[in-house]
């Protein structure tokens, strides 16, 4: 089986969808499962829906609603060509339209925001699936609801999902073409929910664990990942090969292609994972294997919204059991750290969210003088056996010579170093890496 995920501006117009049609019925060696997101700017708007509702700006919402549904009326407009199919087409439209206009009277509530978000991802499956219908192409609707589920940490259940899921394909054993829906699921109470922004690349790692996929295809608007992020930096060139460690660091650390924790699933169950263009799909792409390919420094990215919290303390730093105490803190709030350095008197770490720093800090003030420093980027410079590149460490510092970079991490995995700049200097530092690691202006 394999799997072929399709992002938001791979289905964002209807010449996309039907370029989509053509890519998944080109081999029919294996069936398939394809992932699909929302069109493109469909999630934005439903978050946007969500925090009017939130707010108590019924008009507002409403007019986002009105909008949204005039930008769908036009796109199956032009999706579908007969009567038939555009009438069932209408009705889906309305169907879900009608269901954000319900929610609009009702009071708000967590989970009805969770319900709004998840609108966009049902309605680009059930439109396809009609394109797909007029167009004689055999296949299956997938509820993701009925299989993808989450547990009360908000983690997915991969042995959960794949006992859902066997089930209901077993079931459908005469079928080769199956459409599911990215990104929605529902969580230990039983209500729909999502894998957070970006997360149908993770759905579709998850799926293709699942069923051990012989390959997980993430269909996208770009040729691979790069070397750099190329919103930022001007030139930059896609890697042909990546580890799945390297693909998972790059992720985690800001390259936006991938979703943050994406790649452990198929990790996990070997799946390779091919990151592929859909406006150029006979470009290589890049391919993710437990192979890294090759040695050195393949790409870097950056990660914005970093939180540094210094500790000060004379009398207790790096006694035993100091740092556990420090780390129990950010246990119980359930906030991750990213970077770590240590001195004889102080110890510094990142977070990179501040949902709970004012708790956190107040916390950790017994243990010493406490300070705080927002607005930081986390620069990831990932490869195969970093530290045993030659002069990795003196190229890079050499590049960063106008930077004033604030943290440093080295050594803590084979395939990174980390240094953290404030925010106001990312631009500039992606760009004197692009020239001094990778000789690209
Ligand atoms: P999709 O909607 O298909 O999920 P995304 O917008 O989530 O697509 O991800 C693709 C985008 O990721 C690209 O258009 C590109 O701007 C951005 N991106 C950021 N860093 C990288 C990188 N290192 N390599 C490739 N694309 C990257
Ligand atoms: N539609 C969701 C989002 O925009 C999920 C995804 O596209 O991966 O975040
Ligand atoms: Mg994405």
């Amino acid at each position: 089986m394999k799997i072929m995920k399709f992002g938001g501006t791979s289905v964002g117009k209807p010449d996309r969808m039907h370029q989509v049609a053509q890519l998944i019925t080109k081999d029919d060696s294996e069936p398939v499962i394809v992932v699909l997101s929302a069109l493109s700017g469909t999630t934005n708007s439903l978050v946007a829906i969500g925090e009017a509702m939130a707010a108590g700006s019924r008009d507002q919402a409403k007019e986002l609603i009105d909008k949204l549904e005039a930008h769908y009326q036009s796109f199956i407009k032009e999706l579908v060509k007969t009567d038939k199919a555009y009438a069932k087409a209408r009705s889906i439209v309305s169907e879900h339209f009608e269901f954000l206009n319900i929610i609009l009277k009702i009071s708000f509530s967590e989970a009805l925001s969770k319900d709004i978000l998840a609108q966009g991802e049902l309605l680009s499956t059930k439109l396809f699936s009609v394109y797909l219908e007029e167009k004689g192409i055999d296949h299956m609707l997938l509820p993701a609801l009925e299989f993808m589920t989450i547990d009360a940490q908000d983690e997915p259940q991969l042995s959960t999902i794949k006992v859902k899921l066997s089930r209901i394909l077993q079931q459908n054993s005469n079928k080769k073409l199956f459409i599911t829906q990215g990104y929605i699921c529902r969580n230990s109470r039983g209500e729909v929910d999502n894998l957070k922004r970006g997360g149908s690349d993770y759905t579709a790692s998850l799926v293709a664990a699942a069923v051990n996929a012989s390959v997980c295809e993430i269909w996208t608007d770009i040729d691979g990942m790069h070397n750099n992020d190329p919103r930022i930096v001007k030139k930059t060139v896609p890697v042909e090969q990546l580890s799945f460690e390297e693909a998972a660091e790059l992720a985690y650390f800001g390259a936006k292609i991938l979703h943050p924790t994406c790649i452990w699933p198929a990790q996990q169950q070997k799946v390779p994972v091919k990151l592929l263009n859909t406006m150029q799909p006979e470009a290589l792409g890049t391919t993710i294997t437990q192979e890294a390919g090759s040695v050195g420094v393949k790409a870097v990215a950056a990660k914005d919204g970093i939180i540094v919290i210094n500790i000060k303390s004379s009398r207790m730093l790096l006694a035993y059991g100091f740092l556990r105490k420090i780390f129990e803190v950010f246990e119980k709030y359930r906030t991750s750290i990213d970077m770590i350095t240590t001195s004889e008197v102080a110890v510094s770490v990142t977070i990179d969210h501040g949902g709970n720093l004012t708790a956190i800090v107040k916390e950790l003030e017994p243990f010493g003088t406490i300070t705080t420093e927002d607005n930081h980027t986390i620069i990831s410079v990932v490869g195969n056996e970093i530290a045993q590149t030659k002069h990795i460490l003196s190229k890079l510092f050499e590049a960063l010579t106008p930077i004033p970079v604030r943290m440093v991490s080295y050594g803590g995995s084979k395939h990174n170093v980390s240094m953290l700049v404030p925010s106001s200097y990312k631009t500039q530092t992606l760009q004197l890496l692009n020239k001094g690691l990778f000789g690209l202006e």
